[in-house]
């Protein structure tokens, strides 16, 4: 009898889920709801005809309400995300750090914040840059789809709890740990001069703790990054861990989402063995977001192709060609095959002309939303309205954990 009932409710366990995720691409709760319903229902007669469980019908309807609200907050995540405004957002953020957070907010609860004090972490600051890439990182994350009703952004300055978790996470991590970070060896090694004085910026090597304290201080339950990240994150996870085990559970522990291979990969246009980047001098590799239609044609004219003359997704061996795919792929939604299809035949020119077009309509339709809500007070009001629902919080978990430390609190009681 035991196992009927493991299997029944596996195979119903199932069902659900894989009702929800079809209908993930659904907009209408509602409908979502319903067939849920149904399908409880469905199963709550087979036990009762099966005597496989024995209950009163109208307990299957409170059992029945009861898991679908739990499969429906299980499947509601909080992700979270920021991207420093250290430059002009490029095509490669876009795919990979935006695009996914447009198609996540619908079934989960999105936060999105400017790393603006991950901006300074180096010291060598532009106030006007920071500013002016500030504004703009936060009107393109809205332009491009983000929509403030289902997520919310704020910035990260403005929520002073991040400073004090920071050093809070700091106090529990030791230096071993973060100066092994890859990021920190990688980055402070362009600090060390050739007759072996070394000016490493501070802020290089508590850049993790910074970012432990982005994602604990919120309970998130997954942290969207590139594979770069993912260090950081195990990072965060044993941080947050160490601190559970001391002080009683304070914090979630994140799971990273890694975005899958190269799918969501643009490469630079000059060099395509390695990614487009924000930060990159050679600017004819990368896509802005705010670049000018002569400049994005001229970029994609002068891509780094190959002397075959056929065109195929093939990462490995035509990296050139299989990026103009990939970004056919991205801003068209049409898969490899499709594309490779549509290009039988034809030359290189030919598939730089389609990439022109795509990049081209879809920047159009970024800077004109871009421009209005430039000229709005949209970004005030976004900004007021996440930090009026961080804040708390934020405050919250900080005093959670001050007072699981030890710290006098004199408002206590
Ligand atoms: P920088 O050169 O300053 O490091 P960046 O372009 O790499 O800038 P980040 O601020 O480091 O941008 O990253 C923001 C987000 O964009 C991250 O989630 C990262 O994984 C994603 N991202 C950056 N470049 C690409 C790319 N070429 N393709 C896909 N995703 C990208
Ligand atoms: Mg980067």
């Amino acid at each position: 009898m035991k196992l009927y009932i493991l299997i029944y409710s596996t195979i119903y366990k199932k069902c659900c889920y894989l009702l929800v995720n079809i209908m993930n691409y659904s907009s209408s709760f509602i409908l979502e709801f319903c067939l849920l319903f149904l399908i409880t229902y469905i199963f709550q007669i087979i036990a009762i005809e099966s005597k496989t469980i024995v209950i009163e019908p109208i307990d299957t309807i409170a059992i029945s309400i009861g898991i679908i609200v739990i499969i429906i907050n299980d499947m509601k995540k909080r992700l979270i995300t920021g991207i420093t405004p250290t430059g002009n957002i490029t095509l490669g953020n876009y795919a990979g750090a935006i695009k996914p957070m447009v198609e996540a907010q619908d079934d989960n609860e999105v936060v999105i914040f400017s790393a603006d004090l991950h901006g300074i972490t180096t010291g060598n600051v532009n106030g006007e840059n920071l500013e002016k890439n500030t504004i703009n990182t936060i009107a393109l994350y809205l332009a491009s789809g983000i929509d403030p009703s289902k997520s919310t952004i704020f910035l990260q300055s403005e929520i002073k709890e991040h400073t004090e978790l920071s050093y809070l996470i700091t106090c529990h991590l030791t230096y071993g740990e973060l100066s092994r970070m890859t990021q920190y060896k990688d980055k402070s090694s362009k600090f060390k001069m050739s007759n072996g004085t070394e000016k490493v910026p501070a802020g290089l090597l508590f850049y993790p703790s910074l970012m432990a304290a982005d994602i604990l201080l919120y309970d998130a339950d997954i942290v969207p990054v590139g594979k770069d990240q993912k260090q950081h994150i195990e990072l965060t996870r044993d941080v947050a861990n160490r601190i559970n085990k001391k002080y009683g559970n304070i914090f979630t522990v994140p799971s990273p989402m890694i975005s899958k291979s190269n799918s969501s990969k643009i490469m630079s246009l000059t060099d395509p063995t390695k990614k487009m980047s924000k930060s990159d001098s050679d600017i004819q590799g990368t896509i802005f977001l705010l670049d000018n239609e002569r400049d994005v044609r001229k970029k994609i004219k002068s891509a780094i192709t190959d002397s075959e003359n056929s065109i195929h997704y093939d990462p490995e061996n035509k990296p050139g060609v299989s990026n103009l795919i990939e970004i056919i792929k991205l801003l068209s939604g049409k898969s490899y095959e499709q594309i490779e299809k549509e290009f039988v035949g034809k030359h290189y020119g030919h598939l730089k002309d389609e990439v022109a077009n795509e990049v081209v309509l879809f920047l159009n339709n970024i800077q004109q939303k871009h421009k209005e809500i430039l000229e709005s007070n949209l970004i005030d009001k976004v900004l007021d309205d996440g930090y009026k629902k961080v804040k708390p919080l934020a405050q919250d978990k900080i005093l959670e954990l001050k007072n699981s430390i030890g710290f006098y609190n004199r408002n206590k009681g």
